[in-house]
C-alpha cells in the first residue's frame, strides 16, 4: 500500500509531507532537491506543444517572460470565467494550471518515496467556500491523484503544531504567505476544529514588502544618480528577485548589501533592518488592524487565547513575532518552520484518512492516529429563499448553520404562501445574512406540488451535506410523503465530462 501525503498547494510556495512508519512527518524533497516549490508555472513550447515548467526553474524565467508564465493561480481558483493561453493558443483554467503544479508535486513525492503516490489531502484556506474547494479538489483528481480529503489550512496548522490533543483551547492561526494574509480564530474541543472568525487580505503578503524594499533601493539608487530606476520595466524583474532576497537575508542579519547593474552602470546599496521595518510598517499595522477586528468579531480577548500559531514564510520576519507578542503579552512558541507547518498537518490528515479507509499503516502510527480527532464543519451556511410572513419580504432563511459536522442533515419547515400553490422554487443560498443581495444563490430548482393545498400547508425542506461538500436537497409534505429531490450542481465547477476532457489533457502533457 503507497504512502497518502498532504500537500500544501499555497499560492506562492508549495509543499507536500508524508508520515513515514515510525509516526514522524516529514518534508518532501521536489525534483530540485528543494522542500517548497513556487506555486509557478512557466509555458514553454516545443513543436507547437505545450511543456510546462513548474517551480524554481519557472519562478527565475518570470521576470524575463512575463507572458508565458503564470502565477498566483490559486486566486482564480472556482473563478471559471478566468483562463490563460498559451503561445500555442490552448487556453487552460485555474483547475487545470493547478493540476500542472500539483502533477509536478505528485511525480516529486513519487521520486522521493520510490514509489508510485495516489492518496492526498490537499489544503485550503478557511474562507474557500465550497466551488473553490469543488475545484481545488477537481485539480487533483485531475493531476491523477485520489483527494482524500480538502483540509482547512489552520486545522492542519493546528495539527502540525500538536494542539489537537488537548480538551478545549482558543488557537489563533496567523498566516502571512507570499501574497495573502489570512486569520483564523479557532475553538479546539474534543476533535473540533471549529471556526470563530476568519479574514484577511487576499492582497498582502510578503510580495508587498518585497515591493516595498524595491521601492527603497531604487530611491538609494537614484540619489546615487540612476534615472527613472521604478518605472523600468526592464529592470522590474531583476529589482523583484534582488529584493526578496535582501527582505529574507534581512530576517537573519541587521543589514545587507544589494548589487544591481543598470543601465551599464554597477550600484552597491546598503539596507539596514531598521529601514526596511519603516518603510513595511503600514503594512504590518495593517495585519494588526485586521487581526483585532477578528478577534473583536469574535468576542474573544487575547487573554483567552491559548496558541498563536505562526504559518507562511512571511512570519519568519523578525517584525512580525515582535509585533504579535506585544499583543498577546507573551512569547510565542516556534516549534515548526511556518512555511512547512500547513503540509505537515496536511500528512497527519492523509495518514487518519487511509486508517480509516481500512488501509495499512504501522503500529507507531495507527497509536498516534488513536489520540487525533479532527471534524470537518461547514465553511459558510446553506439556506434557501423565503418569503418572511411578517413583511412580505424575500429572505435568505438558513438550514444548515456555518460550522455545522459534516457530514450534516439539517430540515426546516416553511410553508406555502397561497391555497392551491402549484409549484415551489427552491433557490440554495450559500451565506448567512438575512438579506438575499448578500448571498449567493449556488443552485436552484422548481418542484411540482400536488396543486390542492390550502394556503399554509407545510413544506419540510431537507438539506443532506456530505464530506465532499455536495448538497442535496429532499423537499416532503407535512406527512413524510416525498414531493421531489434534487443535487445542486454548482455552476461555478466543472461538470464531470469536462472533468474527464481535462483530466486528459493534462495527463498527456509532458511536465517538468
Ligand atoms: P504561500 O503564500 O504560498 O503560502 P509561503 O507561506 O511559503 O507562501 O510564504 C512565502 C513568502 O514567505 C514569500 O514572500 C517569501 O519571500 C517569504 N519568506 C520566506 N522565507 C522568508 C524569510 N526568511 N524572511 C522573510 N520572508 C520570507
Ligand atoms: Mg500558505
Amino acid at each position: 500500500m503507497s504512502k497518502a501525503i498532504g500537500i500544501d498547494l499555497g499560492t506562492t510556495y508549495s509543499a507536500v509531507s508524508v508520515m513515514n512508519e515510525t509516526g514522524k512527518t516529514e518534508i518532501l524533497d521536489n525534483q530540485d532537491g528543494d522542500k517548497l516549490t513556487p506555486s509557478v508555472v512557466f509555458f514553454q513550447s516545443f513543436d507547437g506543444k505545450d511543456e510546462p515548467l513548474v517551480g524554481i526553474q519557472a519562478k527565475n524565467l518570470a521576470a524575463m517572460q512575463p507572458e508565458n508564465v503564470v502565477q498566483y493561480v490559486k486566486r482564480q481558483m472556482g473563478d471559471p470565467n478566468w483562463r490563460f493561453d498559451s503561445l500555442n493558443d490552448i487556453s487552460y483554467s485555474a483547475e487545470e494550471i493547478s493540476a500542472i503544479i500539483l502533477r509536478r508535486l505528485k511525480d516529486g513525492a513519487e521520486n522521493a518515496l520510490g514509489e508510485e503516490v495516489t492518496d492526498a489531502v490537499i489544503t485550503v484556506p478557511a474562507y474557500f467556500d465550497d466551488a473553490r474547494r469543488t475545484a481545488t479538489k477537481q485539480a487533483g483528481e485531475m493531476a491523477g491523484l485520489n483527494v482524500l480529503r480538502v483540509l482547512n489550512e489552520p486545522t492542519a496548522a493546528a495539527l502540525a503544531y500538536g494542539v489537537q490533543n488537548s480538551k478545549k483551547e482558543t488557537v489563533l492561526v496567523y498566516d502571512l504567505g507570499g501574497g495573502t494574509f489570512d486569520v483564523t480564530l479557532m475553538k479546539i474541543e474534543d476533535g473540533n476544529f471549529n471556526v470563530l472568525g476568519t479574514d484577511g487580505d487576499r492582497n498582502l503578503g510578503g510580495f508587498d514588502f518585497d515591493n516595498a524594499l524595491a521601492m527603497l533601493i531604487s530611491e538609494k539608487m537614484e540619489a546615487n544618480g540612476a534615472k527613472d530606476v521604478i518605472i523600468d520595466p526592464n529592470f522590474a524583474g531583476k529589482l523583484r528577485e534582488q529584493s526578496e532576497a535582501a527582505k529574507r537575508a534581512l530576517t537573519t542579519v541587521d543589514k545587507t548589501n544589494v548589487f544591481l547593474d543598470y543601465n551599464g552602470k554597477a550600484y552597491k546599496i546598503n539596507i539596514t533592518r531598521e529601514e526596511f521595518e519603516k518603510a513595511t510598517t503600514s503594512l504590518v499595522e495593517r495585519t494588526q488592524e485586521i487581526l483585532e477586528d477578528v478577534i473583536n468579531e469574535a468576542g474573544v480577548d487575547w487573554s483567552e487565547i491559548d496558541h498563536v500559531l505562526l504559518v507562511g514564510g512571511s512570519t519568519r520576519m523578525p517584525m512580525i513575532q515582535r509585533t504579535l507578542e506585544q499583543s498577546l503579552g507573551r512569547t510565542i512558541q516556534y516549534s515548526i518552520n511556518p512555511d512547512e507547518a500547513v503540509a505537515i498537518g496536511a500528512a497527519i490528515q492523509a495518514t487518519l484518512e487511509s486508517l480509516k479507509n481500512g488501509d495499512y499503516v504501522s503500529e507507531e502510527v495507527s497509536k498516534i492516529a488513536a489520540q487525533i480527532k479532527v471534524s470537518d464543519v461547514t465553511s459558510q451556511a446553506l439556506g434557501v429563499i423565503a418569503t418572511s410572513s411578517e413583511t412580505g419580504k424575500e429572505i435568505n432563511s438558513v438550514i444548515i448553520p456555518r460550522n455545522a459536522k459534516v457530514p450534516s442533515k439539517y430540515t426546516e419547515l416553511f410553508s406555502t404562501s397561497v391555497a392551491n400553490q402549484k409549484s415551489v422554487n427552491i433557490q440554495v443560498t450559500q451565506g448567512d445574512d438575512e438579506d438575499p443581495v448578500f448571498v449567493t444563490i449556488i443552485g436552484e430548482c422548481e418542484l411540482e406540488l400536488p396543486g390542492n393545498w390550502a394556503k399554509g400547508s407545510t413544506i419540510k425542506i431537507t438539506f443532506h451535506y456530505d464530506i465532499d461538500q455536495t448538497v442535496f436537497v429532499e423537499v416532503h409534505d407535512e406527512y413524510d410523503k416525498l414531493i421531489g429531490q434534487f443535487e445542486v450542481e454548482r455552476a461555478a465547477n466543472m461538470n464531470k465530462q469536462d472533468l474527464l476532457i481535462s483530466s486528459r489533457k493534462i495527463k498527456e502533457l509532458s511536465i517538468d
